[in-house]
């Protein structure tokens, strides 16, 4: 299989993370599609803000606009019925007993980042970029460094292949995160992702806040608004 090497598959779930994941690849790569997964999450929000953002994210540029390409949708719900969750199921947020957080889905990443990978390969797409990060995550073992390290490995032994996953966000914080956004793409981009993009665990688009729509409480909230904070807090006046 060749793989082009100006190309991308971005995971794109319409969060603040992989959206700044995709403005990322469009301005490295010739040519980026993208890739999301429904796995029978509680709250459908992100879902429903991916083609929205995708459209907004292409009028920001003649650039993005020409090398955006397909987007596709892979049903994982499976992945849903035989993990229990606070993310797939009606169970209470916070820490489990061994300190993950009760959001996690063991496997989500791995599971992701293999299926893109097969598509990447079917569309002869080199890289494949993912959100995740391990500076100041949600605890999630599926998001380190030397996870996805490993997982690559075992994908190229596996297929025979030389994709590259790609981890923009691994080693930046929340505020880093926004101010990459702002570098890419100004404050045109900072203000779309605050507008658009969906991070709230709890699938809250009813309460403003200046980093955007949620409940202001939970972790994927407090995250978000720590790092606009703090981004702020080193913005010029
Ligand atoms: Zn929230």
């Amino acid at each position: 299989m060749t793989l082009d090497p100006s190309s991308a598959l971005v995971l794109f779930s319409g969060g603040q993370d992989s959206t700044t994941c995709l403005a990322w690849a469009l301005s490295r790569y010739q040519r980026v599609e993208t890739i999301g997964f429904s796995y029978g999450q509680r709250h459908a929000v992100e879902m429903e803000v991916r083609e929205p953002v995708r459209r907004a994210i292409a009028k920001l540029s003649d650039d993005w606009r020409q090398r955006l390409g397909p987007d596709r949708v892979v049903s994982l719900d499976v992945l849903g019925s035989v993990s229990q969750s606070a993310l797939t199921a009606d169970l209470p947020m916070g820490t489990r007993p061994d300190g993950l957080p009760a959001t996690f889905v063991p496997g989500r990443n791995l599971v992701f980042l293999t299926f893109a990978t097969i598509v990447a390969y079917q569309r002869g797409l080199k890289h494949v970029v993912a959100g995740v990060c391990e500076t100041d995550f949600s605890g999630y073992p599926d998001c380190r460094d030397d996870t996805v390290k490993a997982l690559q490995v075992a994908i190229n032994l596996g297929m025979e292949a030389r994709l590259v996953l790609e981890t923009p966000l691994m080693w930046i914080d929340k505020a880093d995160t926004w101010r990459l956004a702002d570098q890419l793409g100004g404050r045109t981009l900072v203000d779309l992702i605050v507008e658009e993009t969906h991070t709230c665990y709890l699938g809250d688009r009813t309460h403003r806040h200046d980093w955007g729509l949620g409940c202001g409480t939970c972790d994927a909230c407090r995250l978000r608004a720590n790092g606009w904070s703090r981004y702020q807090a080193r913005l010029p006046p």
